[in-house]
């Protein structure tokens, strides 16, 4: 095994860096200073970060993998590791297009026409069309299965009905990807479809709703006999196959769980930074950032050290076990429920490492915004992309092969 990275990789690495260190320092400017950026899950932030996500569309940086044809730039899935790796390195802004780019993209590539492709997916990477998914519902989370939006084919397209909650950055977004029920004698996960729907379409409303941390993050969406015309997205409206929809959504859980939304460079520089907290502390004992559990004058528990070795080990092994995904997927693989198994471990994962960061802050913790903030949303973490205990279920059932009960 060779993990070595190649000239041309280390090269590639060193243009991201380069590139993202200059455009950052600009999109700060561009906004009066980096303290001057709101969150992107409010209205300003969500402006703001379109900005960013643009800058990123003409440095070709949107989406390093795809195809330069669909706007990207023809890395490898490696070389887009390593642009992930600087990203968070660098301390670059959360994707507010991520649901579009990382979720919705692969199905497009595996599922979509190539007239859909040709449209739909240089659009996403330019931040034209902005993405959000709407799969749960009031009585839909973890049972995905007991959707009950309907869409029933009619001259010309679909009529939609029925309501989608949690819907992330929904009121900010301009399309939906969602499962509907289109075979209303069917149940459960059969007669399900994935239709692509732009939020603009008559009958559809979009309701923002503000999370617990105060960010206006979520959407209900409600549609009202909501007329979709087939060819509302050039190519149609339906990806995949009319009833199929339950196939094409597990194709967008493989890669949003087990690759795409949640790469090592995330946690490796959240490691890194916990690692930078904990030094800091430990060359001014009386600093705000160290007066946790260890009172000023004095050093770190040993067991909190051993936390902090231990969850950037995780990071690190996080990291290999990504390189050897990949490995797989170049060598035609495909992602299945094992990558249940990679959900639990990062979102976990993020949890644990703010977790002892907020354990060092101590009470400092109360003032102090970037760790606190990062705790808050890491424990939504066991809980979106389907909650962890679905996951332990799947990995149970379908990679160990026990009995349902
Ligand atoms: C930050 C965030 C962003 C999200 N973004 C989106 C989005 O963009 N689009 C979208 O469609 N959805 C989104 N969701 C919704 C998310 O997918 C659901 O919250 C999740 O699937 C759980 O569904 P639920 O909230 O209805 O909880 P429930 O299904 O009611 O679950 C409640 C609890 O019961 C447990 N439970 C349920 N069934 C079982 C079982 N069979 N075995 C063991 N335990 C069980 C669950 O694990 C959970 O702890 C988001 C959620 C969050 C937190």
């Amino acid at each position: 095994m060779d993990l070595s990275w190649s000239d041309s990789e280390q090269a590639f690495r060193a243009e991201a860096r380069a590139w993202l260190e200059e455009n950052l320092a600009a999109w700060h400017d561009q906004h009066g200073g980096e303290a001057a950026i709101a969150s992107g899950d409010t209205r300003a932030g969500f402006a703001q970060h379109l900005d960013w996500e643009r800058r990123l569309h003409d440095g070709r940086w949107a989406a390093v993998s795809w195809p330069a044809e669909h706007g990207g730039r023809d890395a490898s899935l490696w070389e887009w590791l390593i642009f992930e790796e600087e990203y968070y390195r660098a301390g670059a802004p959360p994707r507010v297009t991520q649901n579009g780019i990382f979720l919705l993209a692969p199905t497009v590539f595996e599922f979509g026409t190539p007239e859909q492709q040709a449209h739909v997916l240089p659009r996403m990477a330019a931040a034209t069309d902005l993405w959000c998914q709407g799969w749960s519902e009031p009585n839909a989370g973890s049972d995905l299965a007991g959707i009950a939006a309907r869409a029933v084919r009619t001259e010309g397209g679909w009529r939609l009905d029925g309501q989608k909650t949690w819907t992330t950055r929904g009121a900010f977004c301009t399309h939906l990807f969602g499962l509907f029920r289109t075979d209303p004698e069917s149940e459960r996960h059969r007669g399900l479809s994935y239709l692509l729907v732009p939020l603009d379409t008559p009958g559809v409303t979009v309701r923002g709703f503000g999370r617990l941390d105060g960010d206006e993050g979520f959407a209900e969406v409600f549609f009202d006999d909501a007329f979709l015309a087939e060819d509302a997205v050039p190519g149609g409206v339906l990806l995949g196959a009319e009833g199929a929809g339950w196939k094409v959504a597990m194709a967008t859980t493989g890669s949003e769980r087990g690759l795409t939304l949640r790469s090592p460079g995330r946690f490796l520089a959240t490691a890194a930074r916990l690692v930078e907290l904990y030094r800091a502390g430990l060359s001014d004992p009386t600093a705000s950032a160290h007066a946790g559990p260890t009172a000023p004058g004095s050093t770190p528990s040993a067991r909190l050290r051993e936390r902090i070795a231990e969850v950037w080990m995780r990071a690190e092994a996080y990291r290999l076990f990504t390189l050897d995904t990949v490995t797989r997927l170049a060598g035609g693989a495909v992602m299945g429920a094992d990558s249940s198994i990679n959900k639990v471990w990062w979102s976990e994962l993020d949890c644990e490492l703010h977790e002892i960061a907020l354990e060092l802050l101590g009470p400092a913790a109360e003032v102090e915004g970037p760790w606190s903030k990062g705790w808050q949303f890491s424990l939504s973490g066991p809980i979106y992309a389907g909650t962890n205990e679905i996951q332990r279920n799947i990995a149970a059932e379908r990679v160990l092969g026990l009995p349902r009960r």
